[in-house]
C-alpha cells in the first residue's frame, strides 16, 4: 500500500497564501509498521510539492511495494496504478477520454434536417443533491421549430428561460412517472404557455392516470384555473408508442416499464426523431429491458442514484457491471445521488445541468 495525501491545512497559513501538507504514508507489508513523511508547503507551489515527492519516492524504494502499472489502452503514456488490484474496465486516460469526446461530437454533428439537439436542463434526483435542477431535458430535432421535454420537474420553466427557450419552444412533453421531481413543473409550464396566449396544442404523453394526477397537482397549485390552451394529454401503457407531433418533427415516442414503483405506473421511454433514436430511463431499479432497447441508440440517458443499490433506482455499481453489455453510442448519467456527484472514475460521463450535446 502506498499513498501519497496532500491536504489543506488552513491553521498553518504562512502568508504566501494557503497551506497544504503533503504526506507519504507507506505499508510495504501487513506486519510492518508504515513508513510515513510529511512537509508544510504553499498551496501554489507545484515544482517544490512535484520535488518532494520525488525525493520521498527515491529515499524508501527499497522498501515500498513494486506499484503494478498499467497503461491507457490508447496512448500508452499514462499510468493507472490502481487498474489492475481494482479489477476497474480498461484504462483510458482523461487526455484521451476528452479526445474522444470530441471527435465523437464533431463526427456527429447532424447535417440540415437530421440529428438531434439535446439540453440538459434538470438532471439532479428528487433532493436537489449537489445543488442540481430536477429532472428536465430538452430535445429538437434538427430543423423543427418546436422541441419536447423528457420530464418536467419543478423549476423546469425556469431552466427553459435561462436557456432562452419558453414553453412556447414545446410540442410535447413525456413524462416517466408521477413522482413530484418529474412532473412537479407541469403547472408552471401551462401557466406559462396560458400567459404566452398559446395557440397550439401541447401533447402530453404520460403513463395511466396522467390526466387524474395532472388535474389534482394543477388544481392544488392554481385553484380553480382552467387551462386556455389544448392540452392533449395520451396516456401510454408499456410496449405501446406514441406519435410526436409534427412541429416537433414526426416520429415517435414508445413506452416500456420502468422498475420504480410497485403500486403505480412508471415508463421508460425510446424516442425515434429525426434520425436518431434516444433512450431515457426515467427512475427504474436496474432493467436488462433498458440495455436491449438502447443497443445501437444513439443517446442513452440513464439514472444513476447512488454508488450502490437503493431500491426502485439503479446503482452504478449496477452499471458498471453491465457496462459490457451496454452499446448505446453515447451514455450520460442523470438523477445523481450526493456520492455519485463525488466520485472520480465512473463508468459512464455524468451530464450536468447547462449540458448541451448533439447526437
Ligand atoms: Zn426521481
Ligand atoms: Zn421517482
Amino acid at each position: 500500500m502506498l499513498e501519497i495525501r496532500i491536504l489543506a491545512d488552513p491553521d498553518e497559513d504562512d502568508g504566501s497564501g494557503r497551506t497544504v501538507e503533503v504526506r507519504l504514508l507507506a505499508r510495504p507489508r501487513a506486519d510492518e509498521d508504515p513508513l510515513e513523511d510529511s512537509r508544510l508547503f504553499a498551496a501554489g507551489d507545484r515544482d517544490r510539492i512535484v520535488a518532494f515527492v520525488a525525493e520521498m519516492l527515491e529515499r524508501h524504494a527499497s522498501r515500498l511495494p513494486a506499484p503494478a502499472l498499467v497503461c491507457c489502452r490508447r496512448c500508452e503514456r499514462a499510468f493507472d496504478p490502481g487498474a489492475e488490484s481494482e479489477r476497474r474496465r480498461p484504462f483510458v486516460c482523461r487526455t484521451c477520454q476528452r479526445t474522444a469526446a470530441r471527435n465523437s461530437r464533431a463526427a456527429a454533428a447532424p447535417g440540415p434536417g437530421e440529428g438531434l439537439e439535446v439540453r440538459f436542463l434538470g438532471t439532479g434526483d428528487a433532493f436537489g443533491s449537489g445543488g442540481k435542477r430536477q429532472a428536465a431535458i430538452f430535445v429538437r430535432a434538427a430543423g423543427s421549430r418546436l422541441g419536447l421535454l423528457l420530464d418536467a420537474g419543478p423549476g423546469c420553466h425556469a431552466a427553459l428561460r435561462a436557456e432562452g427557450l419558453t414553453s412556447d419552444d414545446l410540442g410535447a412533453v413525456v413524462l416517466s412517472h408521477f413522482h413530484g421531481d418529474h412532473y412537479g413543473g407541469v403547472p408552471f409550464l401551462e401557466l406559462d404557455a396560458m400567459k404566452n396566449g398559446r395557440a397550439e396544442p401541447l401533447r402530453i404523453l404520460a403513463p395511466p392516470g396522467a390526466e387524474e394526477c395532472l388535474a389534482t397537482l394543477r388544481e392544488c397549485l392554481y385553484r380553480n384555473l382552467p387551462l386556455r390552451f389544448d392540452e392533449e394529454v395520451r396516456e401510454t401503457l408499456p410496449g405501446e408508442a406514441a406519435d410526436l407531433p409534427a412541429a416537433v418533427g414526426g416520429g415517435f415516442a414508445r413506452a416500456f416499464a420502468a422498475r420504480h414503483q410497485p403500486e403505480a405506473w412508471a415508463l421508460s421511454w425510446k424516442l425515434g426523431l429525426g434520425g436518431r433514436t434516444v433512450v431515457y430511463s426515467g427512475d427504474t431499479g436496474f432493467s436488462e429491458e433498458l440495455i436491449s432497447e438502447s443497443a445501437g441508440a444513439d443517446l442513452l440517458i440513464h439514472e444513476c442514484t447512488s454508488l450502490e443499490g437503493l431500491p426502485g433506482h439503479t446503482s452504478h455499481e449496477e452499471l458498471q457491471a453491465a457496462a459490457s453489455r451496454i452499446a448505446a453510442r453515447r451514455v450520460l448519467l442523470v438523477h445523481t445521488g450526493e456520492d455519485v456527484l463525488g466520485a472520480a472514475d465512473l463508468a459512464f460521463e455524468r451530464a450536468h445541468d447547462g449540458l448541451r450535446v448533439v447526437v
